[in-house]
């Protein structure tokens, strides 16, 4: 499994970072409130355990699952695998995102989580790809922001491995080929 990173982009540590400083910033902003943190599985999984350690308020978790990727390209529409079991009619949602690249999972989720009823939505995503967006719209909240590459890690998959990995890489090409 290592042997196909070709590069570690974001390390462990960074990461760890990273979150501690989003963490406290989301304490401050959601402070006079109760938010439901709604992870996106599976890819926010790690982001979201090293992220909700790091708030010091008060909050929810929920988690929905939206389909995504197969391989490196988007298949078009997302559909809704996994929806929530609660009600958020007037709460303050914080949707937690491994990565936004086009823009479409993320513009998706937040028109259903409106048309809930949710308050308020906004997002925190671990990477973001600006190069590749096209729709418009902008995580209020950004880990890092990095090149138009493939990267695996910390959640993010390639044909469903390499979430485990502890920091996030970019994989050999060769690793593409073949799929
Ligand atoms: P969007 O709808 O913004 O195009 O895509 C978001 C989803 O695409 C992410 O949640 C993630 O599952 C997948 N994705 C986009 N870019 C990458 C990438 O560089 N690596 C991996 N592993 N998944 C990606």
């Amino acid at each position: 499994m290592l042997d196909n990173v070709k590069e570690i982009l974001i390390s462990e540590e960074a990461i760890a970072n990273r979150c501690r400083e989003l963490g406290a910033q989301i304490s401050q902003d959601y402070k006079d409130t109760v938010p439901v943190i709604i992870g996106l599985l599976k890819g926010s999984v790690p982001f979201m355990a090293e992220l909700m350690k790091n708030i010091t308020i008060d909050c929810e978790i929920e988690f929905m699952a939206v389909a995504s990727y197969s391989g490196t390209e988007s298949m078009g529409d997302v559909r809704i695998l996994k929806d929530l079991d609660r009600s958020i009619i007037d709460h303050d949602v914080l949707i937690v995102e491994d990565i936004v690249d086009t823009g479409k999972t993320l513009e998706k989720v937040k028109e259903l989580l409106y048309s809930k009823g949710a308050k308020t939505v906004k997002v925190v995503s671990l990477l973001d790809k600006p190069d590749r967006r096209t729709v418009e719209i902008e995580a209020e909240y950004v880990g890092f922001t990095i090149p138009n590459e493939f990267v695996v890690g910390f959640g993010l998959d390639f044909n469903q491995k390499y979430r485990n990995l502890p920091y996030v890489g970019i994989l050999k090409e060769e690793c593409y080929k073949g799929a």
